[in-house]
């Protein structure tokens, strides 16, 4: 397990890409050079008409955007309480919001002139998201995966070969996440000049969390138009789930200025309220620096990283993107958990009512929204991120809900 340092003992956390006190770049003296000139390039293609022009012809032909903002009627019946839209990152390629980032940063890999894209995976959603990037952009591909994750994820692992990817088992620790994660930034020191670390959230050094939230900045930017053709009118609230916090950031960016839009993220509430029964890293967690960042991390009484658990493997990290930890200080944006058990309900009751499998993950966040809709009145709206869909998940499903007659 990786120890958790205090920032103010490394040399190296004093620069940009700051969130309040959290973010910041704690890496080793060999990464510094790549992280800056991955700041650069990055800074130079969002002043690049033509990147956009390139990212956005993607977006659209490719990944199926705009998404749609969708009202769900029998749901918001049902609930009796606030009227509820769905933005649909479901329905994207790939079926998740992944692909947002992972074609944007394989376009600035490109420009960069480098041919070799590296990434780690947990569940495989995200090597499957950056192989499918790979594939399309002609890049050569290498995912790193712990061994005991790629027994449970069978299926992922077969989609990446397939698609040209080689995943690379990893048998150290406990052969999962954070292993894969410490054998990816070896790759990287070694052959930085040729590759680009693709990371896959709003984690990790500075440029990364800045940058990853920009690719996902798109999905506010089309739901706060979507909402006022419809409803001429903000939402009440705009909900989402919360793993390292990507398509959280991405859903409410372009409503932090408007100060009556309650942003609220949905943690992995898991199956208890003790350490390592849940990934809530705001029911317990601690700052701390992990894997890059300085930012709230769940950690035991020595400073070691916790163990974490949920149900659904998108959510299953001990960690948090670093601007979620300065928008949870700030009051800005209000952070909840869902568990388990609540996760699964809310699945069958949108499946039931809407006719829509969510991903786990966006499980919660329904939960959330099955909770908070009844308080309300029928002038409220809720907005939730469906952030993927549950194909990838029907395994659990299946085994979870079985004896519950669903
Ligand atoms: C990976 C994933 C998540 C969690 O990642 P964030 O960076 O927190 O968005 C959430 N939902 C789905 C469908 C995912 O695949």
């Amino acid at each position: 397990m990786s120890t958790v340092v205090n920032p103010d003992l490394t040399a190296s956390g004093n620069v940009a890409g700051r969130f309040g006190a959290y973010g910041g770049r704690y890496v080793p003296e060999t990464l510094v050079a790549a992280l800056d000139e991955l700041e650069h390039a990055y800074a130079e293609a969002q002043a690049d008409p033509e990147f956009h022009a390139r990212l956005d012809a993607l977006l659209t032909d490719y990944a199926g955007r705009p998404t749609p903002l969708y009202f769900a009627e029998r749901l918001t019946e049902k609930l009796g309480g606030a009227r509820i839209y769905l933005k649909r990152e479901d329905l994207l390629h790939t079926g998740a919001h992944k692909i947002n980032n992972c074609i944007g940063q394989g376009l600035l890999a490109q420009r960069m002139g480098k041919q070799r894209i590296i990434a780690e995976t947990g569940a495989g959603q995200h090597g499957v998201a950056t192989a499918t990037v790979c594939a399309l952009l002609g890049l050569e591909c290498v995912v790193y995966m712990g061994e005991e994750d790629m027994r449970r994820q069978e299926l992922n692992v077969y989609r990446m070969r397939l698609l040209g990817a080689e995943v690379r088992g990893v048998t150290s620790g406990s052969r999962t996440l954070k292993d894969a994660i410490n054998e990816a930034m070896r790759d990287w020191v070694t052959n930085v000049r040729t590759t680009h670390y693709l990371l896959g959230s709003v984690l990790g050094a500075h440029p990364y969390p800045m940058m990853v939230r920009d690719f996902h900045r798109v999905i506010s930017k089309e739901a706060r138009r979507q909402i006022l053709e419809k409803e001429n009118r903000l939402p009440t609230a705009v909900i989402a789930c919360v793993g390292g916090g990507s398509n959280a950031i991405g859903a409410f960016y372009e409503f932090i200025p408007d100060k009556d839009v309650r942003l609220i993220g949905v943690e992995a509430g898991g199956s208890g309220e003790r350490l390592g029964t849940h990934a809530a890293r705001f029911r317990g967690g601690a700052p701390g620096v992990l894997q890059g960042t300085y930012s709230y991390v769940l950690q035991d009484d020595d400073g070691q990283v916790a163990l974490t658990h949920s149900v659904s493997a998108g959510l299953d990290y001990a960690s948090i993107g670093p601007e979620h930890a300065a928008l949870h200080d700030s009051g800005r944006a209000e952070y909840t958990a869902a568990s388990d058990e609540q996760a699964l309900e809310a699945t069958v009751t949108l499946a039931r009512t809407e006719g829509i499998l969510p991903a786990l993950e966006s499980a919660h966040a329904v939960a959330e929204c099955i909770r908070l809709a009844p308080t309300l009145g029928r002038h409220d709206i809720l907005m939730v991120n469906l952030s993927g869909r549950g194909d990838k998940d029907m395994g659990i499903l299946a085994r979870e809900l079985k004896l519950k007659g669903a």
